[in-house]
């Protein structure tokens, strides 16, 4: 009880204070632990350029992402100079260009950065949730790796360099321009044309959701003339010496989407009117590269940024729920908020685990990714490629739904406070989240898509081996019900035939999906815990300022 205070002195400064001072990553032993545990002889290094990155991440480029999250400072277009020249710029705010410029100053693509380090790189960036840089990072990462496997002339092979290495310094942004009007699903359902014009490619048509719009390159799907298959392109935004003029490349913006995540982040809808191109791999295998590389690496980025972003979500729900009081007790010590952030902290760990084991098999597998569902490896690499793909998209749809999870529970915990956007990052966590369930593969289509890989490869990968081979080392109870479970479920032949076992099949589809991801994460939280053994603790009053 309490007597009436004209002066009313409560202040949220001691909570604010301790969060003004974490330091996402030598602040958390859980993710160093995860260093630990999956990197191999690599973690002493990646730890310490860890600890490096995450000064900055956690401090400055923390404040950065605060600052530009706000409705005032999104992004906005300039059509025309004053001279009535078109020049489409579009303005951001000075903060996430200086941002840009350091992040991508890391080179986290170049071959002298270790796979772990930027992985590691790009998980504390996450922690700022903020898709103004990661986007474009994600972007990048596509253009860089579909580069590497195809860039055979002096222009794609300058173009790899610019991305992958910087060119006096200069880091190129990319970006990925797929989706049309008339659906982003359906790819090979693209219309945007590629023409032959004395001996050039030149695109003509529309794009629909083009983020990154301010990149220096785009990776567009287009379908040659004359042709049903898509094809990959290659697209600069200015040709050389024209950026500085403002004189794109044969394309207008026609103007920016106004959406309800990732704000901070510029998607335009794009007309192209002639912009020359270049094209990349074989010009009939488009959707394949696209998918293999540029996507999958997408896919990748996000159960990267939602499983970390979960790990910050958790930490400053736990303090919170330390430090607010309801009837003179702590909200961490109400049983219903209790049993909540249990929850919660379990799945956030396994899925920073789970993303750190996907990853360990992701670069393990020999000449990175490759285009479409089969190859002329050896079966036992074939299997393994099969694997990565199908944990790829199970992380995506897993860690998305989970991080939402995620955001709600800090919500919840905040109160009112919780769908405050000044109050705290919950409210842009959440809204971000919604677009990470939708972008890069909405849920319904990866379902759908791993139902039908599983079907294509049966003759030479049989989908109870390859449940067997993703929970290796799980209880062998645990592997036969999943096997069998999968076997029936595989027993439909596809899911687009409208009928009750069809739509039975669906729901258990999806449920199946989400438990078999779960139970891979699991089995990577385990082998964690089983790692080197160091004590560890939770974030607690952190020392430095
Ligand atoms: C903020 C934002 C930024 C984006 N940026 C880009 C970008 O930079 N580049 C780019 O290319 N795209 C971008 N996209 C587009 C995004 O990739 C598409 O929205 C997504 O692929 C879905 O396409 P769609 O919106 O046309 O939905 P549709 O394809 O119309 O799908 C609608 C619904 O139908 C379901 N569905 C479709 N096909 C199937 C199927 N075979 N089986 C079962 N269900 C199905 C989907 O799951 C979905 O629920 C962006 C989207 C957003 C929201």
């Amino acid at each position: 009880m309490s007597l009436p205070d004209r002066n009313n002195p409560y202040s949220f400064n001691p909570f604010l204070e301790w969060r003004s001072k974490v330091d996402y990553y030598a602040d958390d032993h859980f993710l160093q632990k995860m260093v630990r545990a999956f990197a191999g002889e690599e973690a002493e290094e990646v730890d310490r350029e860890a600890r490096e990155f995450s000064r900055k991440a956690s401090f400055r480029w923390r404040d950065f992402a605060e600052r530009i999250a706000t409705p005032e400072r999104r992004p906005y277009m300039m059509h025309y100079d004053g001279h009535k020249n078109r020049i489409d710029r579009i303005v951001r705010p000075y903060e996430i260009e200086m941002m840009e410029k350091e992040v991508f100053s890391e080179a986290l693509f170049s071959q002298s950065t270790s796979p772990w380090t930027r992985f590691v790189k790009l998980a504390i960036l996450s922690q700022n949730s903020e898709a103004g840089v990661l986007c474009p990072l994600a972007c990048t990462w596509g253009l860089v790796a579909l580069l590497e496997k195809y860039a055979d002339t002096p222009e794609t092979l300058r173009i790899l360099a610019h991305a992958r290495d910087g060119i006096d310094g200069d880091f190129a942004i990319g970006a990925q321009f797929v989706s049309e009007i008339q659906g982003g699903s359906d790819v090979p359902a693209n219309l945007l044309e590629a023409a032959q014009e004395g001996g050039a490619w030149r695109l003509y048509g529309n794009k629909f959701f083009c983020s990154a719009a301010h990149a220096d390159y785009a990776v567009v799907t287009a379908k040659p003339q004359g042709s049903e298959r898509v094809g990959l392109f290659v697209v600069p935004m200015w040709l050389p010496g024209d950026k500085d003029k403002e004189k794109r490349n044969g394309y207008t913006i026609d103007r920016l989407k106004w959406k309800l995540g990732t704000v901070e982040l510029p998607t335009a809808e794009i007309t192209f009117q002639g912009a020359l191109a270049y094209p990349v791999g074989p010009l009939d295998r488009g959707v394949a590269n696209v998918v293999g590389i540029v996507l999958t690496l997408s896919r990748l980025v996000v159960g990267i940024g939602m499983s970390s972003g979960m790990l910050r979500g958790l930490r400053e729900c736990r303090k919170y729920a330390e430090f607010r009081t309801a009837f003179g007790l702590p909200i961490a010590s109400f049983p219903m908020a209790a049993w909540q952030l249990e929850k919660h902290e379990r799945l956030a760990r396994r899925s920073v685990a789970g993303c750190f084991k996907l990853y360990r098999d992701f670069i393990a597998l020999p000449g990175g990714l490759a285009p479409g569902l089969t190859t002329d490896e050896p079966l036992e690499i074939k299997r393994k490629r099969f694997d990565v793909r199908q944990l790829v998209m199970l992380q995506k749809i897993t860690t998305a739904a989970d991080a939402n999870d995620m955001s709600r529970l800090g919500i919840s915990v905040f109160g009112g406070h919780g769908v405050m956007e000044d109050f705290s990052s919950f409210p842009r966590m959440l809204r971000d989240g919604l677009v990470n369930e939708l972008w890069e593969g909405p849920r319904n289509v990866l379902l759908t898509q791993m139902h039908r890989d599983f079907q294509r490869v049966a003759e030479w990968y049989p989908a109870s081996e390859c449940v067997a081979s993703i929970l290796r080392g799980a209880d062998p109870g645990i592997i036969e019900g999943f096997a069998g479970e999968i076997e029936e479920l595989l027993s439909v032949p596809h899911l687009f035939e409208m009928n009750a076992r069809t739509l039975e099949v669906c729901e258990r589809w999806d449920d199946f999906c989400a438990r078999l991801f779960h139970a891979y994460q699991d089995l990577a939280l385990a082998e964690a815990e089983a790692g080197p053994q160091q004590e560890e603790k939770r974030v607690e009053e952190p020392a430095r300022g």
